[in-house]
């Protein structure tokens, strides 16, 4: 499984349709400062389902949509795809798995899992335990590493539990339970 593709438009400072496409192996994005580096790495954070505006360095989640410049209107909206080569079948049977996530001003959004509608939480248990889900090590990003050192035991082995595969067990756990 490896990421082949992320495609935005109206997304923080992407407000025409962006497409980067990603080979297998090692990729680096370089530009000069406040280019949209971050904002790369934060729209497939967005798309894989992060809740937090704050961790996208906004204040609250329609911050993320294009919020105009001096010569250009703002937008009302935004979607981010992400794109996985899924040959290996590791997120699940399809051969190519894409997520899709909306988010119009006035506060409505949408996930699509290969365009069809889904909940936040079958986006959630489909990265559960591969590294990319909600308490993801796999994107690191500037200051994370000093909150991973700052933070409570208890997060840190969250961080710890989902590298070792075993969340989503845990999760299952906790929903039988509560049966
Ligand atoms: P650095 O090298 O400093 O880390 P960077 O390449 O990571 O920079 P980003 O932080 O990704 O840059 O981009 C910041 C830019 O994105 C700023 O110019 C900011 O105004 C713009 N930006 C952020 N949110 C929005 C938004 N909602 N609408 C328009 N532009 C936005
Ligand atoms: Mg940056």
């Amino acid at each position: 499984m490896f990421l082949k593709k992320i495609e935005m438009i109206g997304f923080k400072s992407f407000a025409d349709r962006t497409k980067i496409q990603f080979d297998q192996g090692i990729t680096a994005i370089v530009g000069p400062n406040g280019s949209g580096k971050s904002n790369v790495t934060e729209s497939l954070r967005w798309a894989l389902g992060e809740q937090s505006a704050k961790s996208l360095r906004g204040a609250k989640m329609p911050d993320i949509i294009f919020a105009g410049t001096q010569n250009r209107k703002a937008l009302n909206f935004a979607e981010v795809i992400v794109t996985f080569d899924n040959e290996d079948k590791y997120l699940n049977s399809e051969k190519e798995v894409s997520i899709t996530r909306r988010l119009y001003r006035n506060g409505d959004s949408e996930f699509l899992i290969n365009g069809k509608k889904v909940r936040l939480k079958d986006v959630h248990d489909l990265f559960t335990d591969t590294g990319l889900g909600r308490d993801s090590f796999s994107i690191i990003s500037q200051g994370k590493i000093e909150s991973i050192f700052n933070s409570k035991p208890e997060e840190r082995r969250a961080i710890f539990e989902e590298a070792a595969g075993v969340l989503k067990y845990k999760g299952r756990k906790k929903e039988t339970e509560s049966k």
